[in-house]
């Protein structure tokens, strides 16, 4: 059987995100210094991933900087072995939502773990890192 008829483009998709973050910046400065922040809503206290500028559940704009500390524990993960065009270069990888204080829950990749041995309740440790380009991120590590 002969394979159906394909269009295939030869061009390179080059996508830049520009993501305002003048709002959100307290966790980027808080990450730099190897604090993971996020905001409380100071009306309906509710405390919200990622940080928000106005809270989701109110709409309240008076939010305020809580410290959620660096340990998790591993809610579920996954292991991606077919990777998506924009992390061809990476290879296989584990994304997984760890649990931190206050009930929040951050999805992050979970990196330097053995991927057998990885399982739901684990202890895990959230880790500032830096790109080549020097701006923050962050991935889960074994505790
Ligand atoms: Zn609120």
């Amino acid at each position: 059987m002969a394979d159906p008829p394909t269009l295939h483009s030869r061009r390179t998709l080059n996508l830049h995100f520009d993501i305002p973050i003048s709002k959100t910046r307290e966790f980027w400065d808080s990450l730099k210094e190897g604090r993971f922040v996020t905001t409380k809503c100071m009306k309906c206290g509710s405390v919200c991933f990622p940080p928000q500028a106005d809270c989701p559940k109110c709409m309240s704009g008076d939010v305020s900087w809580v410290d959620l500390g660096r340990d998790a524990a591993l809610v579920t993960f996954t292991r991606v072995a077919v990777t998506p065009a924009s992390f061809a270069e990476e290879g296989s990888y584990t994304i997984a939502i760890g649990e931190l204080s206050e009930g929040v829950k951050v999805l992050a990749w979970l990196v330097g773990a053995n991927v057998s041995r990885v399982k739901p309740g684990m202890k895990l440790r959230v880790e500032p890192r830096a790109g080549p380009d020097g701006k923050p991120y962050y991935v889960f590590v074994p505790a």
